[in-house]
């Protein structure tokens, strides 16, 4: 096993901005480290790493990465 991204083996039909339409999504959780310019000591930057959600769409290739937080999906008319 390797790699820094868990390949679930899952697909999903989501919105894809750059499609503008909903596209098959390959599903992905990766670890991403939230620690910016913050002052984090060690000791603590580890934790500081949250699963992801990554999808990438399969018609244009656009990787995009969701934090499992509660994030307000955009809600905007196109
Ligand atoms: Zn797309």
């Amino acid at each position: 096993m390797k790699g820094e991204k868990t390949d679930i083996g899952m697909t999903a039909r989501e919105h894809c901005d750059v499609c503008g339409e909903r596209t098959e999504q390959i599903v992905q959780i990766a670890l991403v480290s939230t620690v910016n310019s913050r002052d984090v000591s060690p000791a603590n930057a580890k934790f500081a790493r949250v699963p992801c959600r990554v999808t990438t769409c399969t018609a244009c290739r656009t990787e995009r990465r969701e934090a499992h937080r509660r994030a307000r999906p955009p809600t905007g008319r196109s």
